[in-house]
């Protein structure tokens, strides 16, 4: 990965407008090297990093976001010498934040994305191991999208996958997790709900956005989606893919079905607990008397 750095320093006269130009001439040239310069395999190697400052005298930070937003240099990292130290960390930790929010987001609908929904189910399906709970796993697919791009466009298309989205972050509570994990597929992680509650949350999403009109140019679209869940309870050794897999088999037969419908394993997955690492009960006595 290549890191840019730009350090500020301010002064009290301001930066003329045609130095403001060649600034950001520079720092687009700049930026362009780099990117052609570099070949992926360098990128790829995590020990090779590169750091460029660049020491822009009477630059203000008010004057360095304006410019940063205009001209899009949100990759370079800003740093006021005259500031304090504290404010530069707060600052530095304020863009690290903002950067990771990003990384975790799909930009088209602010849901999460694949990879930091992936990243949520490892941690979800330790808490379960933990504490013996439940944890559902729902993936919603939107039916014969294809003809919602033919027939009105890919804005329009857009706009289906920007209200389905909305619809599954205003329906769900603040510990569940939803995400738009592929183009017009979706998935929510409902930490507590076994396999009724998710069907009931999943049933009511899918007739709500049936009855959805959508407004997009001079139509008025209505859509369906399909849902598979996946449940699971207790200590189990089940990985995400285990239950990934299972709710897409599910998914399949809502397809299978007609769409437009919630179907549910009827089993509840139970991936059998590894009991050669478990105390057996002469084992307990052992330690809790010293007596076998
Ligand atoms: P099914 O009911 O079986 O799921 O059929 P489908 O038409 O929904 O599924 P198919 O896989 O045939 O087509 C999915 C379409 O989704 C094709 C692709 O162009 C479209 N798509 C994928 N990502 C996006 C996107 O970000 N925006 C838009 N507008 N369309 C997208
Ligand atoms: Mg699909
Ligand atoms: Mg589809």
């Amino acid at each position: 990965m290549i890191s840019c750095f730009i350090y500020m320093q301010k002064r009290l006269h301001n930066i003329r407008t045609e130095g403001l130009e060649n600034l950001t001439a520079e720092l687009d040239k700049l930026r362009q090297l780099i990117l052609t310069q570099t070949d992926s395999a360098t990128i790829s190697q995590a020990d090779q990093q590169l750091a460029l400052t660049r020491i822009v005298p009477g630059m203000t930070m008010d004057t360095w976001n304006n410019l940063s937003e205009r001209y899009g240099f949100s990759n370079w990292l800003a740093l006021d010498l005259d500031s304090s130290t504290y404010f530069n960390i707060a600052n530095l930790q304020k863009i690290i934040e903002d950067l990771t929010d990003k990384s975790e987001r799909d930009p088209l609908t602010g849901l999460y994305n694949k990879k930091a929904f992936e990243h949520k189910l490892t941690m979800e399906l330790q808490r379960v191991e933990r504490s013996n709970g439940q944890l559902s796993l729902a993936i919603i697919d939107l039916d014969n999208f294809k003809n919602i791009n033919d027939t009105y466009g890919h804005n329009c298309g857009d706009e289906v996958i920007r209200t389905l989205a909305d619809l599954l972050d205003a329906s769900t509570r603040g510990y569940d997790h939803a995400a738009r994990i592929g183009g017009e597929e979706f998935a929510l992680l409902l930490p507590g709900a076994g396999p009724l509650r998710a069907k009931a949350l999943m049933d009511r999403l899918c007739s709500t956005f049936a009855d959805t009109f959508i407004k997009c140019t001079d139509a008025s679209i209505q859509c369906t989606f399909s849902a598979g869940v996946a449940s699971l309870k207790g200590r189990n050794k089940a990985k995400g893919k285990d239950l990934f897999e299972v709710a897409d088999k599910a998914l399949y037969q809502a397809k299978n079905a007609g769409k437009n419908q919630v179907r549910v394993t009827r089993q509840l997955v139970e991936f059998e607990y590894d009991r050669s690492t478990m105390v057996h009960s002469n084992e307990k006595q052992f330690l809790f008397s010293g007596s076998k």
